[in-house]
Order: structure tokens, then sequence, then C-alpha cells
């Protein structure tokens, strides 16, 4: 059988979505495209209470931001639309009835009350894990219990009821799940789960088979933390006659804390004051700020690699990947059981990496408007050059800016400490030397700058590791910095001088060295 492949990403519109959604609906979208395939976004909305407005919006915008396009879905429709459950109502129950028909489901008609003395009946009785199960559903009011007339007279009476699975007994569930291999669960350890609800939604697990089914979703790849109901859903695939064109299942790691000891929350973001959200979200109940990778200044293109690559490899030592080369080396078998260690840095590395791709003239652009936005005098300074030069060490395309400002503000303190370790009394009389030959030379570029400063250096007999970090401190402010004579070339003749002369006044020059 050659199925077209057909993927899903069935997000609840419960909040944000959480970066490890994010690569769940990546791994997916990589998957189709490789195998020419369909993605599909569906909106699963059944659950009414943890419903949050704007989260539809939120899902949206973040999969477009990191570059995932989708072929059917809640906004562009499709030929199984509509694709957000809470419209799709009227399709899930003619399931459920089908299998109460079948002899696999029930009604139930026990009040939250009766559901609580079970509990405590059960607890009270050391039973390990109470619950609606095979054995205890005997106890309860269901259609299973009660005589056809009374079930009839209390549908007829419009009683709240749910539809609850018949979970049978004893037997071994097996599937097998494309990164963990088989995965074989003893229907007693399954309960009788709830699969229409008092008000007429469809749980997650009947609307999911449901709509897998109906949208011929092939492969069903999604996070670890839905791999105990995949057994239930087999379960539903058997019962409701689908099992010949079941989806194959692939659940992916879970995404592990920076130190790898349990999953990756929203807390350890905040205490580590980095992002696990792709984009800033406001919480419109508590008002609560999640911020985002985005407006946090990472590109679309780091995010995609960095998600890529937590949780599967490529197989080589390539780290760098588009999204044409990542569809083009994806593979499921390449997916690791292991959870994924969520380490910031790494996604900070991906963006300098993207951003040195950035072209010199784009990069000028950005820093001449942030400049403009800071109220930062620019003057006739050659911008391109200045980006060229500070490109590698930039992280943030926010960034930028601060990385070049000392270009445009001259230093008028110096770090103590800096001065402590790097200047000198002789090291400042070279540089007052220097000065001098700089004011004769004629041809102010990098490497005329750095012949006379060797020269001057070599005359007094000091090494020019002695010099080089004075002078740096005198012309940046800093201890450290992009090549000192390449600044020196584009700060011009002036410039250069009027900061030495100002350091050399106002630094001590009897700091011993
Ligand atoms: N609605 C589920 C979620 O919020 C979907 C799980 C699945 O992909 O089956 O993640």
């Amino acid at each position: 059988m050659n199925r077209e492949v057909r993927v899903r990403f069935a997000p609840s519109p419960t909040g944000p979505l959480h970066i490890g959604g994010v690569r769940t609906a990546l791994y997916n979208y990589l998957f189709a495209k490789k195998h020419g395939g369909k993605m599909l976004l569906r909106i699963e909305d059944t659950d009414q209470k943890r419903f949050v407005p704007g989260a539809e919006e939120y899902i949206s915008e973040a999969l477009e931001w990191i570059g995932i396009k989708i072929d059917e879905g809640t906004q562009i429709g499709g030929p199984h639309a509509p694709y957000r459950q809470s419209e799709r109502k009227h399709i899930y129950r003619q399931y459920a009835e089908k299998l109460i028909a079948d002899g696999n489901a029930y009604y139930a008609f026990d009040t939250d009350q009766e559901l609580e003395e079970m509990r405590k009946r059960l607890e009270a009785a050391k039973v390990v894990a109470p619950s609606y199960n095979s054995i205890t559903r005997m106890q309860m009011k269901n259609s299973l219990t009660l005589p056809d007339d009374e079930v009839k007279r209390k549908l007829a009476a419009g009683e709240p009821y749910v539809i609850r699975l018949k979970v049978p007994r004893k037997e071994e569930i097996r599937l097998h799940d494309l990164v963990r291999g088989w995965v074989m669960v003893h229907s007693s350890s399954i309960d009788d789960k709830v699969l229409m609800k008092s008000d007429g939604m469809p749980t997650y697990h009947l609307a999911n088979v449901v709509d897998d089914h109906l949208m011929q979703i092939t492969h069903v790849i999604r996070g670890e933390e839905w791999l105990p109901s995949a057994p239930l859903h087999v379960l539903l695939y058997k019962f409701l006659g689908w099992e010949e064109s079941m989806p194959q299942f692939a659940h992916l790691p879970l995404l592990l804390k920076p130190d790898g000891n349990g999953k990756l929350s929203k807390r350890d973001a905040d205490a580590g004051g980095f992002p696990v959200f792709p984009l800033d979200w406001k919480d419109p109940q508590t008002g609560e700020i999640y911020m985002g990778f985005r407006e946090q200044g990472y590109l679309p293109e780091a995010i995609t690699n960095f998600l890529a690559l937590l949780g599967w490899n490529p197989g080589t030592e390539q780290e760098l990947f588009t999204m044409d080369e990542l569809i083009e080396n994806f593979s499921i078998e390449r997916i690791s059981k292991a959870g994924a260690k969520f380490d910031i840095n790494k996604a900070k590395w991906f963006n300098q990496q993207y951003l040195r791709k950035i072209p010199d003239t784009e990069l000028a652009q950005t820093l001449k408007k942030q400049l403009e936005e800071k109220k930062i005098p620019h003057s006739s300074y050659n911008m391109e050059k200045i980006v060229s030069l500070i490109k590698e060490r930039i992280v943030f395309h926010s960034d930028v800016w601060k990385e070049a400002l000392f270009f445009f503000i001259a230093p008028q303190q110096f770090d103590p400490e800096s001065v402590r370790t790097k200047w000198s009394s002789e090291a400042a009389n070279i540089i007052a030397e220097f000065k001098k030959a700089l004011n004769n030379l004629t041809d102010i570029k990098a490497e005329n700058i750095k012949t006379i400063l060797h020269q001057t250096a070599e005359s007094s007999g000091l090494k020019i590791g002695k010099v080089l970090p004075a002078l740096r401190l005198a012309i940046t402010g800093a201890i450290a910095g992009p090549d000192l004579m390449a600044i020196i070339e584009i700060l011009g003749k002036d410039e250069t001088i009027a900061r030495i002369n100002y350091a050399l006044q106002n630094i001590n020059h009897k700091i011993p060295t």
C-alpha cells in the first residue's frame, strides 16, 4: 500500500505553544516534506474549560515564524474541513454510538459524588490505582449494570451521562512505535476512559482517533507524554474497524532541563533567564508574561536548526542546516529515545552562526536604525566596515549597536581593574610616541598603523603585547574587541588622537605594572 504521507500537528489552544510543541510541529513538517506529503494543523479544542483566547492565533503565528507551511488546517481549510474540533462536534457522536452498539462502550450515569465515593471505597480497600475499570464498573451506575428499560428511561429523561470505553479485562495491547520499537501494555492497566463528556463534547481520545482516521493521517508524530495514551488509541482503532489503516506512531523524546534532571519547564527558563516559548505571550487571564525567542532576538532559522538537533541527529558532523537541508536529511530512524537536554548556549551559538550569514549592507542598515532609535549620533563612519568588524561578536541582531557603540561614544571613564592590569607608564610613553607617528602618517590604513605601532614599541624595547592592550583601553575603553588596527582605520586620525590624549590625561600613569 502506497499512501500519501499525511501528518498533523494537533495542539490544544490552552496557552502559548511550548518550544517542545514547536519541535513536534517541525519534525512532522520535515517528515511530511521529505516524503512529498501533507502537513495538517488541527486544533484540538474540545476541552472548553481549558480554552484560552488568542492561543490558536499564537500557534499559527509561531509556526509561520519558524517557517512551517501548513497544507491543510484551520486557517487555510482543505478537503477535511473543519479542522477545529469544536466545529466537528456532530461527527464524533455516531462513532461513540457505534462503539456502544458493538458492545465496546457504554453509558455511565454516575454522579461526581458517586465517583468520589467509589474512589474512597477503593482507597480504603488499599487498591493501588483506584479507577473505573473492567472490575469496578460492575458496581457502578451504567448501561452494563442497570436494566435496559431504566437506561432507556434515563436517556429519554435527559439525565446526564458520559460514554465510557469498555476496556477488555485481559488483553495484551501491542503497538509498534517508530522511535521506541514494540510497546506492550496489558489492558488491565487501562481504565474505562470517558469518550464523550456530559456536555456532549468528545474527549481528546475519541476526537483524536476519529479525526486521524477521517483525515487519513498516516503517521502520528507527537511528544512522549502521549505514549501512555497510544494503547488506548490502538484499542479504539480496533473497535472502530480501522486497524488496517491505523497510522504509525512515533513518540518524540522529552526536552529536559539544562542539567538533564527532569522535564524542561517554564520555571527553569525563568530561573535561567531564557525563553521556552517561540513568541512573547501575555496570559489574558493572569497577565503573566511569557518571553519568546523571537522577541529575545533569536532568528527563526537558528531556532529551527537548534530544535531540529534536539532529539534528532543527522549521523554526520554537520550542524548548520537550512530548512531544505533538514527536509532532505531528516529520518525518524535517527530520532533518539533518550531525552534531549535543552542547552540555551547552543541556541545562542546557532543564532551567532546565522547572524554571520547576514550581508554587511543589511546589518549596516540595522546598525543605523538602532543608533537612530537610541538617539546616538553616528557621524560619517563607514557602517559596513564597522559591522564587518564586529559581526563575529554579535549573538543577537538586536545587539548590533551595543558591540559597535564604542565607535560612536568615546570612552569617558576607565575601569580601574582594567587599568591596573593593562596600563603602565611605559605603555603610556609609547602610546604618546605612537600618537606623534600617527599624526605624521598620511595613509591611514590598518597595515600602516600596525607598522608604526611596532616601530614605536621596538625602538623603546617594550614588547608589543604590553602596548596593545593599553592602546585598546585608551581607544575603546575595553580590554577585548575586534582588530584594533582596523578600528583605528575606521575612527581616523583625528578621533584616535583625541581619544589617546583623553586617556593619557585621565589614566593614572604611576600605577605600577
Ligand atoms: N491535543 C494534543 C496536544 O495538545 C495532541 C496530542 C496528539 O498529537 O495526539 O498535544
